[in-house]
């Protein structure tokens, strides 16, 4: 469910606490999961809002009867506007729970929770995001509203320790114009509530990202992935927006394999290149050796052993005798040379997805010159012991 009522609600919501029933009214489509983060405290409306416009003597005052009941009664002399039945719990005073508010939103945008919200703060750091490869960035949240705008003064003082970073808002209402561009100038990005987060389906469970965390995030996680100490170019020069799909890998013999983006002259890979050597034997190691068994199954991979199925099909004996290798950890190094290939290639997506009964390369392979050197060999050997 959307959130962006919510966030409006509570940006035009001075002090962020109102009565019950003016809560309610704005947020009628979401009231379930919103009055979670409305606490209500131990005060209660002497007013209530008149229709609008209303005039120059209202709102409603709340009279309290005898008998317990409440009323709400315009002010003003010709009685403009109708009276009005109320509940206790109507004019209860409910104000936005901060800490469970922008706990929930680190929860689910993953974030590392610092320390609690301050009481009153209007921007505070609700935590980092941390990446698989021990980097983080930070996430910073604004709660503001359109008649108090963040300046750029206001943000002086954010603690980006020179990382990229995320600036939540409420709405771009809620900060002055130039706001973004000169947090775009300094690595930051300003996103509002709503473009990041959904209410989860059952009440109490806070907020879902509305994409993958990895989308929502791709731009701080390029920047920190392209920030290395040491940057290692990767093995060929391809476009930033290369695809797996553009890539054709072909085994020209065991240990050389020549990879072509789009048609283009292929480049010629031996193990080292592509850290797939094994340094104590000088061999192409393990991840090399998958990489061949994917060839040999024309871009499949096993999901799990032991292998029963490949494409619907089993597997030829000689091929499950190289898979066997593979059966102990295959998780892990089947992994190991997705993130491999992922850094040598400077690809971000995952080189395979899961498809039925294996894994799918999704770059193409040519596994021809691996036959034929199959072939080759049998002949020699049929050769020799002639
Ligand atoms: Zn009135």
């Amino acid at each position: 469910m959307m959130t962006s009522t919510f966030w409006t609600t509570i940006e035009r919501t001075p002090g962020y606490a109102t009565d019950t029933r003016e809560w309610r009214s704005s947020l009628v489509d979401c009231w379930d999961v919103a009055q979670l983060y409305l606490s209500k405290i131990s005060k209660f409306a002497d007013h209530i809002e008149c229709p609008w416009p209303g005039g120059e003597n209202c709102p409603r005052r709340v009279v309290r009867h005898e008998d317990g009941s409440f009323r709400a009664v315009c002010s003003d002399p010709m009685r403009l506007c109708d009276p009005l039945d109320i509940t206790r719990d109507e004019i209860h005073i409910r104000e936005l729970d901060r800490r469970k508010l922008f706990a929930d939103v680190a929860a689910a945008l993953d974030l590392a929770m610092t320390a609690p919200p301050e009481r009153q703060a209007s921007l505070l750091h609700i935590g980092d995001h941390q990446l698989a490869a021990g980097r983080s960035f930070p996430v910073f949240a604004a709660l503001s509203s359109p008649r108090a705008p963040l300046g750029k003064a206001d943000l002086l003082e954010l603690d980006r320790r020179k990382l990229p970073f995320i600036l939540l808002v409420t709405s771009l209402r809620a900060i002055e114009q130039d706001v973004s561009s000169f947090l775009s100038a300094r690595g930051g990005r300003v996103l509002t509530y709503a473009e990041c987060l959904n209410f989860a389906a059952a009440p109490g469970k806070g907020f879902v990202p509305v994409a993958s965390l990895a989308n929502l995030f791709a731009a701080e996680i390029s920047a920190l992935t392209n920030a290395d100490d040491s940057p290692e170019a990767p093995v060929m020069t391809l476009p930033v927006n290369a695809r797996w799909s553009d890539l054709r890998f072909a085994f020209r013999e065991q240990a050389v394999l020549n990879v072509s983006h789009r048609g283009q002259k292929p480049v010629r890979l031996e193990p080292d290149q592509i850290g797939m050597r094994d340094d104590r034997n000088g061999k192409p190691n393990r991840q090399w050796r998958l990489l061949l068994a994917c060839a040999a199954l024309d871009g499949a991979l096993p999901r799990s052993f032991p292998v029963s199925t490949i494409n619907g099909r089993r597997p030829a004996s000689h091929i499950l005798r190289i898979l066997d290798e593979f059966k102990r950890g295959y998780d892990k190094q089947r992994q190991t040379l997705a993130v491999t290939l992922r850094e040598k290639f400077g690809i971000e997506d995952d080189p395979f997805l899961v498809r039925d009964d294996c894994f799918e390369a999704q770059f193409l392979v040519d596994a021809q010159g691996l036959r034929q050197g199959q072939s080759d060999q049998r002949q020699r050997n049929f050769v020799d012991e002639d």
